[in-house]
């Protein structure tokens, strides 16, 4: 039996994977112009990291998490309760707080790029491993980390990702989910409206009513979505610190020219938003269509055991963008840039001087391919032929008595003998005017 890659997972091949590189590349240029660092943290944590930061009552953590119990190795060691990373906040606030991170200057901006995992049911778009690339804006609210400027900030960094990724149809939705002080009133009113009619929702939304009401907006039912649709909606709840900061988030949002919706039923799967909530969807991904959604967390820090230190983040569903890319562009997408020269050892004890060769060729900066002195010249000129590369050098007993090769150049079928002093040259400079050629 052969084994497979597991449910949920997959593998990423060439040439989808230079796609994913261009991503990531562009969202470290993006990032960096609005000076974020990188950050790194592990890929599994203590489970109650997950717990206390995501919240008990989320589907993420009541039913998605690979938890296991990692055994003690030693006397010294005990057992304890570890979890793949369904999202990388929680890590991130963890670090901020394990490391005293407010004690460095100003706001910390970071950025992470990483796998997260959630056992979800595998469709189209979602994964249980997929990959998620975020930031985060967290510090001491002297540091200016609650202003409504981040939030538009964080946003409009959003939009010229998008941009540059020519990543169109997209349409921001906002909200305000409110902060503390707003949500008990909220939430007592949402459970006396669910009094009553929750006996005609799913299950989920029966516990959900009794131990987090505001779950219940999370619901993917489609039979209970007319009774959502009559609940109160938190923006009748706001105070008027919260009404102020949202107000300002959109009126800066409107000065930089960042379009988006108010959707007052948004309150995202996470427990930790407080004030705004966002997600960004896109046209063309049909039921998975959220690329990528965040909020303020302006409480989570202390939840975790942390000073205060509000915070305002989001997370990018990769393997969605790549997907909404795609779509755009199969062109694009579907063509590996060829190798420019293909190495061809002619014969017995070839090998070494051709590899001689290639080595030189690629501290130019010329990317090679180098073949094999068991192929004959037809196979060689075959190969790179498939491979679409057009200059072939012939390495043969000859060329190497002589000190020159054999220069073939498979489109116009010509070939000429190169001095090894002046080959470098030659290559480097054909394959300049063929760069610059492509660029005009
Ligand atoms: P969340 O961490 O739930 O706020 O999700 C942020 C983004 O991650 C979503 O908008 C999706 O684009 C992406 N995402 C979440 N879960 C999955 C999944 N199981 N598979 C693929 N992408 C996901």
């Amino acid at each position: 039996m052969t084994i497979k890659a597991v449910r949920g997972t997959r593998d990423l091949l060439p040439p989808e994977t230079e796609l994913w590189n261009r991503v990531e590349q562009t969202a470290r240029e993006v990032f960096s112009l609005y000076n974020f660092f990188e950050i790194r943290t592990p890929i599994f944590e203590d489970t109650q990291l997950f717990a206390r930061g995501v919240g008990e009552a989320t589907d993420i953590v009541s039913k998605e998490m690979y938890t296991w119990e990692d055994r003690a190795r030693a006397q010294s060691e005990k057992a304890q309760s570890l979890t793949l990373r369904p999202e990388n906040t929680a890590g991130v606030v963890r670090a901020y707080i394990e490391h005293k991170l407010w004690e460095r200057p100003g706001l910390q901006k970071l950025y992470y790029i990483g796998p997260q995992f959630r056992r979800e049911r595998p469709q189209k778009g979602r994964y249980r491993q997929f990959y998620q690339i975020g930031a985060e804006v967290i510090g001491a609210p002297s540091a200016g980390s609650e202003s409504p400027v981040r939030d538009a900030e964080v946003l409009e960094m959003l939009v010229m990702l998008l941009n540059r990724l020519e990543i169109k149809d997209w349409t921001l939705q906002l909200n305000s989910v409110g902060s503390q002080s707003s949500r008990p009133a909220y939430n007592e009113a949402l459970r006396k409206a669910l009094n009553g009619v929750v006996e005609r929702m799913c299950v989920d939304c029966q516990r959900r009513a009794v131990t987090n009401p505001l779950r219940v907006f999370d619901c993917k039912v489609p039979e209970d979505q007319p009774i959502i649709e009559t609940l109160p909606r938190i923006s009748g709840f706001l105070d008027e610190a919260d009404r102020k900061h949202f107000d300002e988030v959109q009126q800066i949002l409107r000065v930089t020219g960042v379009p988006f919706v108010i959707n007052d039923r948004l309150v995202r799967g996470l427990d930790y938003y407080t004030r705004t909530a966002f997600e960004f969807t896109q046209g063309s991904l049909g039921a998975q269509n959220a690329i990528l959604g965040g909020g303020r967390y302006d409480g989570l820090s202390e939840a975790l055991g942390g000073p205060r230190a509000p915070g305002i983040g989001f997370a990018i569903g990769e393997d969605r963008f790549v997907m909404a890319i795609a779509a755009g562009q199969e062109d694009k997408v579907s063509s590996i840039s060829a190798p420019q020269v293909y190495i061809a050892p002619l014969g017995e004890g070839m090998n070494a001087p051709a590899a001689k060769l290639a080595q030189e060729l690629r501290l130019q900066g010329i990317r090679v391919e180098l073949g094999d002195e068991s192929f004959r010249l037809k196979k060689s000129f075959e190969t790179a032929e498939k491979l679409g590369i057009s200059k072939v050098v012939i390495v043969g007993e000859n060329e190497v008595a002589s000190d020159q090769f054999a220069l073939k150049d498979l489109q116009s079928g010509e070939q000429e003998k190169v001095k090894r002093a002046q080959f470098i040259e030659k290559i480097s400079s054909l394959m300049s005017s063929y760069a610059s050629a492509r660029q005009a």
